[in-house]
């Protein structure tokens, strides 16, 4: 998960493989003070490296200029669930590519995720990202898909 920094290209995100840690603290999470998923390179601060996903997170920021907080989660039942009924990534695109930024670059330009600020990963299997003003309502939207689910 990240969050939007104070200063332009500045993110603070979780580092790499944090994803299997029940309770994170502040030395799992790094802060990115530049990116350019053109050029797949992220300049980082921290102790841990960023996530693989960055370029990814960066690509929602710059796209979305009201949005503060996104969360990636992995999650099978939700990601079949939603696959194609939210906006959807390509099948060959690999996670964490300059290819993957510029794919969510496409889908941020569609109407239908501005509105549902949430898509899946259809190349990265169970991979699910939602976003928002911040990483509160991210993470309610999520939940809220989640709970759809489990009285469906
Ligand atoms: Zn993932």
């Amino acid at each position: 998960m990240s969050q939007r920094g104070k200063i332009d290209k500045e993110i603070i995100i979780s580092g790499t493989n944090t994803g299997g840690i029940p309770v994170l603290n502040e030395s799992h999470y790094t802060t990115v003070i530049d990116y350019d998923w053109r050029e797949n390179r992220v300049t980082c601060r921290g102790t841990i490296a960023a996530s693989s996903e960055t370029l990814t997170h960066g690509a929602i920021y710059e796209a979305n200029p009201q949005i503060n907080g996104v969360i990636h989660i992995h999650h099978r039942q939700l990601w079949q669930n939603l696959m194609y009924r939210v906006p959807t990534t390509q099948e060959n695109i690999a996670y964490g590519t300059p290819e993957m930024a510029a794919e969510i670059i496409r889908l941020c330009q569609e109407d239908r995720l501005e509105e549902q600020q949430i898509l899946v990963m259809s190349g990265h299997e169970e991979g699910i990202i939602a976003f928002g003003q911040d990483l509160a309502k991210a993470g309610n939207l999520l939940l809220s898909y989640y709970w759809q689910l489990q009285s469906s």
